[in-house]
């Protein structure tokens, strides 16, 4: 937890820090972001957006931010210097921050626990989310758990069947989880019948899981998250005596990318890198999540930002072998940010990512997500072409614990499909 008192004895308040990137009163970062909603939601949002500039100055609202953060989802996490691997590729330091080691696994607890405390100053009592793969809704049923609010979650019927694990847990969690029938039933059509319900229900609060979707949503979940670039800023500071030379973060949509980022933004000498989904390396729509190599600008889920789309201009599908990735939209603050030149984004493979998997693994005894794994590899590219004293800090997102399944399956695991198949048969036998 920051100190919360400055020698001028005034509360110093964390979430009073600025860039020249910020979004303007309209939320929009240059021409991207914005509030490009239905007219019945507006209201909504202008209300959304002043509880939280209102409690953003309220030191009585920090401090309860970080006593949740701390005492629930496990903050500080660590920096670890990333020894042998740093000794195997023989170049610049590589630094991992583990945000894998937070209450559910990933950095996405941060914001939510930031977003249920809003929405408690509102007098709210119920959440809606809309979830992919399901690691989003699990965040929002954990803080509902917590927090005792009723919780619905909108699932595109299709990830429902594909994300048993995550489904179970929302539901053991507490929350109601809606499959939704029409559309690819994907995450597109979990959104929109997310959205309708809190057109219908405007009593309730939409927790929304990245730095994406109309304003106040991107800075909002910015702030929240840049905790983790203000740790990772104490935490080198100590261990380097100076700050990181790269920042490495994988974009989904964003949000633990801006959240290692931002607290940086000011330091020139800080040269930042978003690493996208190459997916399957064709370059093919549909075979990645690369926005900035295949998408354009347009605006879908309430935002103005670079999305991959068809001819026609309809959002395309995208692929990764990372569920966390495998969107075609990114954060509005990261488009501006990469159209003034002030961070790069580049793309890796799904093959290159299992083979980074299978070496920070073996060398550090890290189990990364398959996301974050996006991040590793670049900084395992980027590292033997460094000076050994260049440090890189590589923001870890999530624990791969969850992606067993798919990992198993890339690395053709005969043992393990040997073991799901006796697990099937053992509750066949006892029907
Ligand atoms: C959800 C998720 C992501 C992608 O979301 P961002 O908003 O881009 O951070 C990345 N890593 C992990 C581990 C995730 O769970």
């Amino acid at each position: 937890m920051p100190s919360t008192q400055t020698k001028s004895g005034k509360p110093d308040l964390f979430f009073d820090y600025h860039t020249p990137f910020d979004a303007d009163e309209t939320g929009h970062f240059g021409s991207y972001g914005g509030r490009y909603a239905p007219e019945m939601l507006i209201p909504s949002l202008e209300a959304l957006d002043d509880a939280y500039s209102e409690a953003v100055r309220d030191p009585q609202f920090q401090n309860e931010f970080f006593y949740h953060l701390a005492t629930y989802a496990g903050r500080p996490t660590p920096l670890y210097y990333a020894e042998n691997l740093t000794k195997k590729l023989g170049g610049g330091k590589i630094y991992l921050k583990n945000e894998g080691l937070n209450l559910t696994g990933a950095h996405k607890i941060t914001h939510c626990i930031g977003q249920a405390l809003i929405a408690r100053r509102m007098g709210k009592k119920r959440l809606i989310a809309d979830t992919g793969a399901g690691q989003h809704g699990k965040a929002v049923a954990t803080i509902a758990a917590k927090f005792g609010f009723e919780c619905t979650v909108y699932m595109g019927a299709t990830d429902v069947a594909r994300q048993r694990p995550n489904v179970f847990w929302m539901e053991r969690l507490g929350a109601k989880v809606v499959p939704v029938e029409f559309g690819n039933k994907t995450l597109k059509d979990a959104v929109n019948a997310a959205m309708k319900d809190w057109i219908t229900n405007p009593d309730a609060h939409f927790l929304l899981g990245s730095t994406v979707g109309p304003h106040p949503y991107p800075s909002m979940n910015r702030d929240f998250q840049s905790v983790v670039g203000m740790e990772v800023r104490d935490q080198i500071s100590k261990a380097e005596g100076k700050l990181p030379d790269y920042l490495i973060a994988c974009v989904g949509g964003g949000s633990n990318a801006m959240g290692l980022f931002y607290r940086f933004l000011n330091d020139e000498t800080v040269q930042m890198i978003g690493v996208e989904a190459g997916g399957r390396g064709t370059g093919k729509l549909g075979d990645h999540a690369a926005r900035f190599a295949g998408g354009r600008v347009g605006v879908a889920e309430g935002y103005k930002s670079v999305f991959l789309q068809d001819e026609s201009g309809n959002i395309a599908s995208s692929h990764s072998v990372s569920a966390g990735l495998d969107y075609p939209g990114i954060g509005p603050q990261l488009a501006y940010l990469k159209e003034k030149g002030r961070i790069e984004v580049v793309a890796v493979t799904d093959a290159a990512v299992l083979e980074a998997f299978k070496l920070v693994v073996s060398t550090e005894g890290i189990i990364p997500a398959l996301e974050s794994t996006h991040a590793i590899a670049h900084a395992v590219a980027l590292a033997p072409k460094l000076a050994k004293d260049q440090v890189i800090v590589v923001n870890v997102s999530g624990s791969g614990d969850k992606d067993i399944f798919i990992i198993a399956e890339a690395l053709g695991d005969d043992k393990w499909r040997t073991f799901l198949r006796k697990t099937v048969a053992s509750y066949d036998a006892q029907k």
